[in-house]
């Protein structure tokens, strides 16, 4: 041990994208365009929606999804206290007020029970962004009822559930509007990117519009053969379009994915019979109905490990294993504190959890020979406490 190291995440771009990032390039067309079109395309085929629309992330497709349901300025909407902040920043942006929710402390996840809490708190929600947080499917229907809200007024953030199944439903396909990211770690990899995925032609239009300055037409429709150069504006909308060049990428991986997918699923298996009998480690549930991403493969180290999360991730990564957190709760962070509503009781669901969340190593490229080194790591944490620590 600690000569080996394994990486928390490692994006693994399919070597094919290298070619296709080259045609592009030669194209003499590298930012939105037919590139975009054709993996939009793809995508929506993958996920088995309507409509998928290119966007810069997967905050700005939470941003946009949120415009275009134009509720009033200052308008209230439920997010979960554990998840990445940019979710909160794109309600922030979009104008609008978050609320926080706070999550089960067996789960780490919303549940109706605090959905309504949190709607009654706030005297009524708007509209609600839904977390599948760590791929795991979150009832997504069921949580928009406990919140009193028809589902067209959900956004689900879909950030960790490229492959996530809600009973025998795909996410991409429940809601209204579903964003994905293609950010470095995630299970698609492009480096940096995101989709939104929707049934609702009105949205495909709206949102295909207003990632790129709200112009009536874009460049590529108007550099056809016949395009107009003219256009109009009618609302603001943002810049944040995707390129061709990551679009090529993206479709390149997207022929992987079912395979990565499976490849996930197989590195939880093995991390789950190895690790099943260590004591005081509690791992990650199987869906009973649906299916999960497996984004993350988060454990909970409980009371009865030897050593706390926080020592057990230095000792971890004094062993060369990268391990993360997700999520530090929101209520946590002064900006947040500020700018959300939070309920009166506080948060003791997300309280409870957050000090016990470890993240270890997950990405489709983990040999199983570094699953093994992690849970050799692991056991070897929980009995090996050397004098120096005890004396600490
Ligand atoms: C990564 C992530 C995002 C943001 O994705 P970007 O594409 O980087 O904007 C949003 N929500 C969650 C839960 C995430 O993990």
């Amino acid at each position: 041990m600690g000569s080996e190291a394994v990486a928390f995440s490692r994006p693994l771009i399919a070597v094919e994208a290298q070619a296709e990032i080259e045609r592009v390039l030669a194209s003499g067309w590298v930012t939105t365009g037919p590139e975009c079109t054709a993996f939009e395309e793809e995508f929506a085929a993958w996920v088995g929606a309507e409509h998928a629309v290119t966007v810069a992330s997967c905050t700005a497709a939470i941003e946009l999804s949120l415009r275009a349901l134009h509720l009033p300025e200052g308008a209230k909407v439920l997010v979960p206290t554990i998840t990445f902040c940019g979710a909160v920043g794109a309600i922030v942006h979009a104008g609008l007020t978050p609320v926080l929710v706070d999550v089960e402390a067996d789960t780490g996840m919303v549940s109706p029970a605090t959905c309504t809490a949190a709607a009654r708190a706030c005297g009524g929600a708007d509209a609600m962004v839904v977390l599948h947080f760590m791929g795991y499917p979150a009832p997504v229907e069921e949580l928009a009822e406990a919140a009193g809200l028809p589902i067209w007024r959900v956004v689900e953030d879909a950030a960790h559930a490229l492959g996530t199944y809600v009973d025998d439903r795909q996410v991409g396909s429940i809601s209204k509007s579903t964003c994905f990211s293609f950010y470095a770690t995630k299970n698609l990899p492009i480096g940096e990117g995101g989709m939104i995925t929707t049934d609702d032609d009105e949205l495909a239009a709206w949102v295909r519009k207003a990632r790129l300055h709200g112009m009536s037409s874009d460049a590529w429709r108007r550099y056809l053969p016949g395009g107009s150069w003219r256009y109009s504006v009618t609302e603001a909308g943002v810049k944040a379009n995707l390129s061709d060049v990551q679009a090529a990428i993206g479709r390149a991986q997207l022929r992987h994915l079912d395979q990565w997918q499976r490849r996930r699923a197989d590195i939880a298996a093995r991390y789950s019979a190895a690790l099943a009998d260590v004591r005081g480690l509690e791992l990650p549930q199987l869906p009973v109905r649906g299916r999960h991403a497996w984004h993350l493969y988060v454990v909970r180290v409980k009371p009865g490990f030897a050593r706390d999360r926080d020592s057990l991730t230095e000792h971890l990564g004094a062993a060369g294993i990268g391990t993360s957190v997700h999520f530090i709760p929101l209520h946590h962070m002064p900006y947040f504190r500020v700018v959300a509503e939070t309920p009166p009781g506080g948060f003791p669901g997300a309280d409870a959890v957050f000090p016990e969340l470890l993240s270890l190593p997950m990405h489709q490229g983990l040999t199983d020979d570094e699953v093994d080194t992690v849970c050799a790591a692991l056991i070897e944490a929980n009995t090996h406490i050397t004098a120096q620590e005890v004396v600490q």
